[in-house]
């Protein structure tokens, strides 16, 4: 990718017919009845992909108080009173974010219950692994803040005490989450959705939304086949791999979990979290287990996509994929930590790595109090996993990190996390690197797809309009850049 931005663009039948810097300089020369799109001062790009997001889930936390972005304390405060004063009727506040961590707030300190009391109603901020009340939903919850450490926050596994406060997500309302959730993807500069994992039913109801022209983005969904239960419906939904669900919606791989996660302290690691030698991680599905579910998607020819978090859960799980024999287009989701030869051992598989950039600037504070500084100056290793050969896609697993692209070039490109500081800054990939995993890279994931994720002639007109050149841009300045307009199949999805 180099030369001035694109600016001009013909399109023929959803697909790309011409393009060029300006409409004067369209090449070749533009077919009869072509389209004609033009974006001066603009910059098109490929659209982005997101290679591991969950819709529906995304779709109801948009609907909530959103503080991913919320860099204080006060932020946080007002936007809270925003939303109550915006949801007047509504008997809670629920809010969410990626990561509370001190270092990422201006104050350098977690917020108290008492600083979210203004709000006269229980206010309930969840994030990866924990939750935080104010006073009214502890009370609520019968839990005593002095009891919690630090006050008012209750970590993974004790959180559901405070969340059950919240009311209750609607039932029968899927298509109507997986909608928004897509809608905010596409503000993003998202045309290719990939479903983390869904079942049957919600196929069925994505496939609904295809048809009736609901879809805004292309949606590759994964089905879940990684408990006993899951495989059943997985097995009897008689859906095949790469099966086109509508004209922007197909099956992909099964989804099956390895081991647990890293902001749990339960990602499989070889050496134990710092502070606890006996801890080294957990598995979703042990080894045997595992086997069995490589086994199920094999025998329906499906290619797996394996979360795997841990090095020591990588190196087993690339070992058991090795001799169960995955098939094409089988990938590893997250892959934070990889052992020495692991890498150039998946490159030779042909397993892929659909990964979070976003979890370094999210986690890094957090994580060196788990595992210490070297290995957050490895996480993730992008640089590694390109030059073994492993085709590596991007994601944000939104709602876990903020869904934002440019937020994850950001990350893969400067290392740097929400305090400010950088991590491993000899892993920071050129713009150019990591802009390829948010398209042609992530693309070379989904191989039965028909995607290329290309700006070429005769590709699907799936691309983004940015108000500035990534590629000439000061990565630290990344954050600032707009998106213009997301094009579909060479339909406006959305519009600044
Ligand atoms: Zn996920």
């Amino acid at each position: 990718m180099s030369g001035p931005p694109i600016r001009a663009l013909a399109l023929k039948d959803g697909r790309i017919a011409a393009l060029g810097p300006d409409p004067e300089h369209l090449a070749p020369a533009p077919p009869v009845g072509a389209d004609f799109l033009e974006f001066p001062g603009g910059c098109v790009l490929p659209g982005f992909w997101d290679c591991h997001v969950h819709i529906a889930w995304l779709g109801a936390m948009r609907a909530a108080c959103w503080l991913f972005d919320a860099r204080s304390i006060s932020e946080i405060v007002q936007r809270v009173g925003r939303w109550a004063t915006a949801h007047p009727d509504a008997p809670a506040v629920p809010c969410r974010t990626a990561n509370l961590e001190p270092a990422a707030l201006a104050e350098g300190r977690m917020p108290a219950p008492a600083d979210l009391d203004a709000v006269e109603r229980p206010v309930v901020i969840s994030d990866v692994n924990k939750c935080l009340g104010n006073t009214a939903a502890l009370a609520a919850a019968g839990i005593d803040p002095a009891a919690c450490d630090p006050p008012g926050v209750l970590w993974f596994g004790e959180k559901s005490r405070l969340e059950r406060i919240l009311p209750p997500q609607r039932q029968g309302a899927f298509a109507e989450r997986f909608e928004a959730g897509l809608h905010a993807l596409a503000a993003l500069g998202v045309t290719t959705a990939v479903e983390g994992y869904a079942t049957p039913d919600e196929v069925a109801a994505i496939r609904r939304l295809d048809a009736e022209g609901r879809l805004p983005c292309r949606v590759i969904v994964q089905l879940a086949a990684s408990t006993p239960e899951q495989v059943h419906a997985f097995e009897a939904s008689g859906l095949e791999f790469a099966q086109p669900l509508g004209p922007l919606s197909q099956i992909g791989p099964a989804k099956i979990f390895y081991d647990q996660f890293a902001m749990h302290r339960t990602a499989r690691m070889t050496r134990p979290y710092q502070g606890e030698p006996a801890n080294t991680g957990a598995y979703f599905n042990g080894p045997e287990a595992f086997a069995q579910r490589l086994q199920a998607a094999r025998d329906r020819g499906f290619p797996v996509a394996v979360h795997v978090t841990g090095d020591a859960g990588l190196a087993e799980a690339v070992d058991a994929m090795a001799r169960e024999g995955c098939r094409e287009g089988s990938f590893i989701i997250h892959g934070y930590f990889v052992p020495e030869g692991t890498a150039a051992r998946m490159a030779g598989l042909g397993i892929g790595l659909a990964a979070q950039p976003a979890f370094l600037y999210h986690w890094a504070d957090t994580l060196e109090r788990f595992v210490g500084t070297d290995r957050v100056d490895r996480f993730y290793p992008f640089d590694h996993y390109l030059a073994a050969g492993v085709a590596v896609g991007a994601s944000a697993d939104a709602p876990i990190a903020d869904p934002d692209p440019l937020l994850g070039l950001y990350a893969a490109t400067t290392r740097r996390s929400a305090s400010g500081r950088t991590w491993g800054p000899d892993h920071a990939l050129a713009m150019d690197a990591a802009l390829t995993l948010y398209g042609e890279s992530a693309a070379r994931l989904f191989p039965s797809s028909g995607l290329s994720a290309r700006l070429a002639i005769g590709e699907p007109a799936d691309f983004v309009v940015l108000d500035r050149d990534p590629r000439t841009f000061d990565p630290a300045d990344l954050r600032s850049i707009g998106i213009l307009a997301t094009f579909v199949a060479g339909r406006p999805v959305h519009t600044a």
